[in-house]
């Protein structure tokens, strides 16, 4: 936590509702539902059920907003977000505690990652719009110049998944209204606890009002209706490939620019010659952090056959003693999986494999924790295919379950990482360079991790290939998303 004289109070919260124009108010028709702590499998609160009324109230307060926040100097709304990211960090311990609540995560994992990561992304894009040049062209013996502008494009939404929730929603967020637009932004119905705070954080930090709208509510109605609306011109979305494709179809006649973060199935390729001790502490990440629910989780894992039976052991090791628990005990590695109907979702898998002739190495049952019989646990579970064609091998599963398998060649692994639907992100560990280098180029996916994983700059384009999206976020690519390109050509 950053440390500050004056730390600026954020007032408790009452319960979940809409932040619109700088309030929080009750959606229309006072529809709410149940909001669900998987750790116990309990309701613990409402948040709103909002309708195509709510949208047009948020859509309404980010239109008036937009004329003031667009003229507001870069510097100006640099010194908001920055604000932003400092009240995020001096509220760490309680958002942590909301995210894990509401998600199932360890609380540690949302202290380490999901919370400092919020409060960078908007300390990064706070920074980013201060150094977002457009180009310019001379055009020689035309007696003429040619130059950019980069324009907010108006209101916008931004859609987040339930895995990463504050993380994701703020990554969309916060490039957007540096770019000087205004937002329509919903959450995840299933975790949008965060996202209500982060109202309270923003008006703290002096973000104008109508600036930020957040409604909350389920993706098929509310947002349904952000993607609908002909006032908003872009979607930023994170998500399942289903989802986004829907979005595409609803999106396309209305001409929204888009752009779609969404699932993958993603290739840990691991060859004899790599650092072994480095490749097998980062691979039980890979496979394992937030209860494998994160979109970058290294899937499926392809190892040479000459290390294969010594891995295998290894790693199966190495996850049986990971600790399934309650998310706020600090010695356990997994908590609860996000839902009830997520958790059928990934047990239902577990099915498939054994349908299929998956070996079950380890895992594949129900976990009880005393006092939390509720929760949706679940073992990290590994399990051995015989192809890269089953649907266990093929489809996102999105939970504690990695495969295995060997390989004898390069050209194999290759063929074998890119024959699936997905393109998101692959992990290669090795030490032969021109080897990185052959598969980094033929790789079909938007991110190349070498003997590392998820490790992120800020700075770098951020999105996949094949059905895994469209577009790039990250760095001045979000930037670019988020503003209208204009020539402007002047003879002399
Ligand atoms: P969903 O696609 O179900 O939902 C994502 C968001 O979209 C939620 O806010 C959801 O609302 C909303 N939504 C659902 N249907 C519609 C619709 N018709 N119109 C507009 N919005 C809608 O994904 P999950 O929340 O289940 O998240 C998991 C998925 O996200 C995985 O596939 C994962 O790979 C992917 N993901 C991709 C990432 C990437 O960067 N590529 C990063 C993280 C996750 P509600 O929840 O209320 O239904």
């Amino acid at each position: 936590m950053a440390n500050r004289e004056k730390q600026d109070e954020i007032p408790a919260s009452t319960g979940i509702r809409n932040y619109i124009n700088g309030q929080y108010i009750n959606p229309i028709q006072d529809n709410w539902l149940d909001n669900y702590c998987p750790a116990t499998g309990e309701v613990y609160g409402k948040i709103p059920n909002s309708s195509k009324a709510d949208v047009e109230n948020a859509h309404l307060a980010a239109k008036s907003a937009f004329p003031s926040w667009s003229q507001t100097t870069f510097e100006e709304r640099s010194r908001i977000l920055i604000k932003i990211s400092e009240l995020l960090e001096d509220n760490l311990q309680r958002l942590a505690e909301a995210e894990s609540k509401d998600n199932g995560k360890p609380v540690s994992l949302a202290k380490e990652v999901d919370i400092p990561r919020a409060a960078s992304n908007f300390r990064f894009f706070g920074n980013a719009i201060t150094q977002f040049a457009s180009e310019s062209h001379e055009s020689v013996g035309q007696d003429a110049i040619n130059f950019t502008l980069r324009q907010p494009i108006g209101v916008v939404g931004c859609i987040s998944p339930w895995n990463l929730p504050l993380y994701l929603f703020t990554w969309k967020i916060a490039p957007a209204i540096a770019a000087g637009n205004c937002v329509v932004a919903k959450p995840s119905e299933v975790t949008p606890m965060t996202a209500y705070l982060l109202g309270e954080i923003c008006t703290a930090a002096g973000l104008p009002k109508g600036v930020l709208n957040i409604v909350h509510g389920l993706g098929t109605t509310t947002g349904q209706a952000i993607i609908e609306h002909p006032g908003i011109k872009a979607i930023s979305f994170t998500g399942g490939t289903a989802t986004g494709a829907q979005i595409a179809k609803v999106a396309a006649p209305l001409f929204k620019k888009l752009s779609l973060e969404l699932g993958g199935k993603n290739p840990n390729i691991i060859f004899a010659d790599c650092d072994y001790d480095d490749m097998l502490t980062t691979t039980v990440r890979s496979s394992f952090s937030n209860q494998g629910q994160i979109c970058l989780c290294g899937s499926r894992i392809f190892v040479e056959a000459s290390i294969y039976d010594k891995f295998k052991t290894d790693f199966v090791a190495k996850v049986k003693a990971l600790k399934v628990g309650h998310p706020s005990e600090a010695s356990t590695n997994i908590g609860a999986l996000v839902s009830k109907q997520h958790f059928k979702k990934v047990m239902d898998y577990i099915e498939i494999a054994k349908a299929e002739h998956g070996k079950i190495l380890c895992g594949g049952n129900k976990v009880v924790v005393k006092g939390y019989e509720n929760g949706y646990y679940l073992e990290p579970t590994v399990i051995e295919v015989v192809s890269n064609d089953c649907r266990i091998n093929q489809e996102e599963i999105f939970g504690p379950v990695v495969t295995i398998m060997p390989f004898e060649s390069e050209v194999e692994v290759l063929e074998m990482a890119n024959k699936v639907k997905y393109g998101l992100s692959a992990t290669l560990w090795t030490n032969d360079l021109k080897r990185t280098m052959r598969m980094a180029n033929q790789l079909q996916v938007g991110i190349v991790w070498i003997n590392t994983w998820m490790m992120r700059d800020l700075r770098t384009p951020f999105g996949g290939v094949k059905a895994s999206g469209i577009g790039r976020e990250g760095g001045f690519e979000a930037l670019r998303f988020f503003t209208e390109a204009k020539n402007v050509c002047i003879k002399y």
